[in-house]
């Protein structure tokens, strides 16, 4: 009898809690009446030649054609002869920027209050470009790639991202006084793209300095936008200033809007099955997954009602020092709707 819209969107269950997690995502979803269909994709226990990996090509041609996609954690496979999940990710859907909101979650407390910040990352190059080889015996190199392409295109993400949110002030990260040519041109691409942004104040701080400042009050930064390297130590600072990665929820973003966003906590095998798990991360995930489709009613809805849960403090889960189970924090969650 609905007549309004839906919108589908993919889901990596993934493993160990995965699973769980994802179950509470979907009963939320549907407590909260979000007009989001999901098409579920597990990994497969074989290589798929088409992706050489884990991952099959039914599930990426998913991602591509909804451009929308939710992703639970997935156990790293051991052995040789395959990609790894997420360099296959990466590589199929381009996925060129990682973004992580950290925000404070009231009536949790850890040593800082009011954190409130968004790392943006590049994810294609820098020092993660796989190039290293031994110059002769004793001597190694490793190439650092800094492109003018990639470092515009995280740039004007950032800056759109600032924008969409309401955000003040984005602060490009580097070490451009040692690595002039490198860091250089991504500062210089950041500054052309500030020039078309004249209402969000744009500043540049050396990484060491950063990290100073964010121990020393994270409530300095608004949004901080660097390169790949920074940006994987930076984010799981931030991570660490609001408790842990349990919380924290991310984004992966692809060319013409694709995003794919994942809780940053692995599968945690010690716990799966126990119906134990925290699914915050993943919901907050997945409230990123519904501010990108513009769905902010259900977003907000769906965010306040986590902090107010978490914040009452009466069904929190073990890794938050309460004794709830996954199942009875939801419900939890969907009476606070
Ligand atoms: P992990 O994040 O799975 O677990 C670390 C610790 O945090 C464990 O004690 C775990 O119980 C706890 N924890 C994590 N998430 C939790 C949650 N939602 N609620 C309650 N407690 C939680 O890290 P790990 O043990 O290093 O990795 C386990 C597996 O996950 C490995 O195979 C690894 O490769 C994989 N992994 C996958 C991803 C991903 O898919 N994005 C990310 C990281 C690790």
């Amino acid at each position: 009898s609905e007549a309004r819209k839906t919108i589908t969107a993919t889901l990596f269950p993934g493993d160990g809690i995965g699973p769980e997690i994802a179950t509470s995502v979907k009963e939320v979803f549907k407590a909260a009446d979000v007009p989001i269909e999901w098409e579920e994709h597990y990994i497969d226990t074989k290589v798929d030649p088409r992706t050489g990996s884990f991952l099959t090509w039914e599930s990426m041609e998913s991602v591509r054609r909804n451009g929308i996609g939710l992703k639970g954690p997935m156990t790293t496979p051991i052995g040789k002869g395959h990609k790894s999940l997420n360099l296959t990710l990466r590589k199929e859907l381009g996925l060129y920027a990682n973004v992580r909101p950290c925000l404070s979650i009231p009536g949790y407390r850890t040593r800082y209050d009011g954190v409130d910040l968004v790392t943006i990352r590049e994810n294609t190059e820098g020092e993660y470009s796989g190039l290293e080889h031994q110059v002769v015996s004793g001597v190694v190199e490793s190439l650092k790639i800094i492109t003018r392409q990639a470092s515009k295109r995280v740039a004007e993400y950032a800056f759109h991202y600032a924008q969409q949110h309401g955000r003040k002030r984005v602060s490009a990260i580097h070490k451009a006084n040692i690595m002039k040519k490198t860091d250089g041109l991504f500062l210089q691409c950041c500054r052309e793209v500030a020039e078309l942004y004249p209402d969000i104040v744009y500043e540049e701080v050396i990484i060491d300095n950063c990290c100073m400042m964010l121990v020393k009050n994270p409530a300095l930064f608004d949004v901080l936008v660097m390169p790949n390297l920074y940006g994987d130590i930076i984010s799981d600072l931030c991570a660490g200033l609001i408790g842990g990665l349990g919380l924290t929820p991310s984004g992966n973003i692809g060319e013409n809007g694709l995003a794919l966003m994942e809780a940053v906590h692995g599968t945690a095998p010690d716990i799966a099955g126990k119906n134990m798990a925290n699914p915050t991360a993943l919901l907050l995930s997945s409230v990123m997954m519904l501010q990108h489709l513009g769905l902010n009613e259900p977003a907000e809805q769906i965010h306040s009602s986590i902090l107010k849960t978490i914040a009452e403090g009466k069904w929190r889960t073990g890794d938050l020092g309460g004794t709830a189970t996954t199942t009875e924090y939801t419900k939890a969650l969907i009476d606070n709707l």
